[in-house]
């Protein structure tokens, strides 16, 4: 817990260290045109002064000339992407001239994570709860989740889409990683803050010397939080949000939204805590059938497809579904909002549709509600 000095020559060799002790490492990089959650060897693919520009549907970077590694904010991917992958092969039945023979393959890498910014932290801890706590666990995400190591880094930008302080998740890094660090250029002087958080981590940091921060160092790292806090322009009022959601099906503003929505589940499949999933066969001519979990999306028409008729045949009951279970009965579910506050909905939403402009409509009496408010 103790914090310390981590020089920026030393950042490849915290690198080194954890490809040396058999972890994959996926850390940001530039990659068709955004930062992509990729598979790094060095630091040297880090996006070095590139920061992102976000807002509602619309996504660019810019280089500024920087030597900062980590200026940008979020990647348009999540870290769901790795512990709760868009296909994964269930098992695989094979036909042979005696019979059957099932095959179950679970031999994925341990992931080091580098890069996890405290929504997204947060994101994970609400993954776990969906998969890792009550009657049903997921095997395949707890084999993942334990073996990952996760290397978070505070914010030093917000986007105009993020909005992690009023819905509680950040911009502060939550317990649950294993190291912390925090990029520091202050007065000519770039280095990291670093602090490890579990035995794992510590483990790693044991192969680095690493001098020891002092005060100064403690007052420059809130003062940068605080920066990036007051930075936070969009807010969530979360206070009465779910009684007014669940009083109001019927809310004008919900046709109004769907007029606009195309039901196309890009907010849901870029969104870090969504996990809707169905279940495929997928079978070859070789007699091999592949049963695979796949993403899916409350925002298709087949998913409540059932017995010969579809449950949510609008786009504005798809939608109502969506927002009212992400900020009302997920907190039934889960005993948390289903939203982190990292904003990628809003950016990748091709209509520009935002989800605190819209729950801020909603909070009007439907009575009082002129459309277009
Ligand atoms: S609902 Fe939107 S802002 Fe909230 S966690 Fe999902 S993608 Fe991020
Ligand atoms: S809200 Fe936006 S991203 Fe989500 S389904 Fe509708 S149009 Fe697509």
């Amino acid at each position: 817990m103790e914090l310390k000095v981590l020089q920026l020559d030393q950042l490849n060799d915290l690198i080194q260290v954890l490809i040396m002790d058999d972890y994959q490492l996926i850390g940001p990089k530039v990659k068709d045109g955004v930062i992509s959650y990729d598979s790094i060897k060095s630091s040297s693919e880090l996006p070095i002064g590139i920061i992102d520009h976000q807002s509602p549907g619309k996504y660019a970077l810019q280089n500024i000339q920087s030597s900062r590694f980590f200026g940008y904010t979020v990647s348009p991917y999540s870290w769901k992407k790795y512990l709760y992958p868009p296909v994964q092969s269930l098992f695989k039945v094979n036909r042979n001239g005696k019979g059957i023979s099932f095959e179950v393959t679970n031999d994925e890498p341990r992931y080091a994570f580098l890069g996890v910014r405290g929504c997204e932290l947060n994101a994970i801890k609400i993954q776990d709860k969906i998969f890792l706590k009550g009657n049903y666990i997921d095997p395949n995400y707890k084999r993942r989740r334990e073996l990952s190591m996760i290397i978070a880094v505070e914010c030093f930008n917000t986007c105009e889409t993020c909005f992690c302080d009023s819905v509680g998740s950040g911009p502060e890094i939550p317990d649950g990683a294993d190291i912390v660090l925090t990029e520091i250029f202050e007065d000519g002087d770039h280095y990291f803050l670093a602090r490890s958080e579990t035995e794992k981590g510590q483990d790693i940091f044991n192969h680095l010397k690493l001098n020891d921060a002092d005060d100064k160092h403690v007052l420059i790292k809130d003062a940068q939080l605080e920066r990036v806090r007051t930075q936070l322009k969009r807010r969530v009022q979360t206070t009465g949000l779910k009684s007014n959601l669940m009083a109001n099906p019927d809310h004008p503003r919900w046709d109004e939204v769907a007029e606009r929505c195309l039901a196309c589940s890009n907010c849901t499949m870029v969104c870090p805590t969504c996990f809707c999933m169905t279940v495929e066969d997928v079978n070859d001519l070789d007699g091999t059938t592949d049963r695979q979990m796949r993403w899916d999306s409350c925002f298709t028409s087949e998913f409540t497809y059932i017995h010969g008729g579809n449950t949510r045949e609008s786009v504005k009951s798809r939608y109502r579904q969506w927002l009212t279970h992400k900020f009302a009965s997920w907190q039934d579910q889960f005993d948390s909002l289903g939203c982190v506050g990292c904003g990628r909905c809003i950016t990748w939403c091709p209509p520009g549709i935002d989800i605190t402009e819209e729950l801020e409509a909603l909070s009007i009496p439907s009575n009082q509600y002129k459309k277009g408010e």
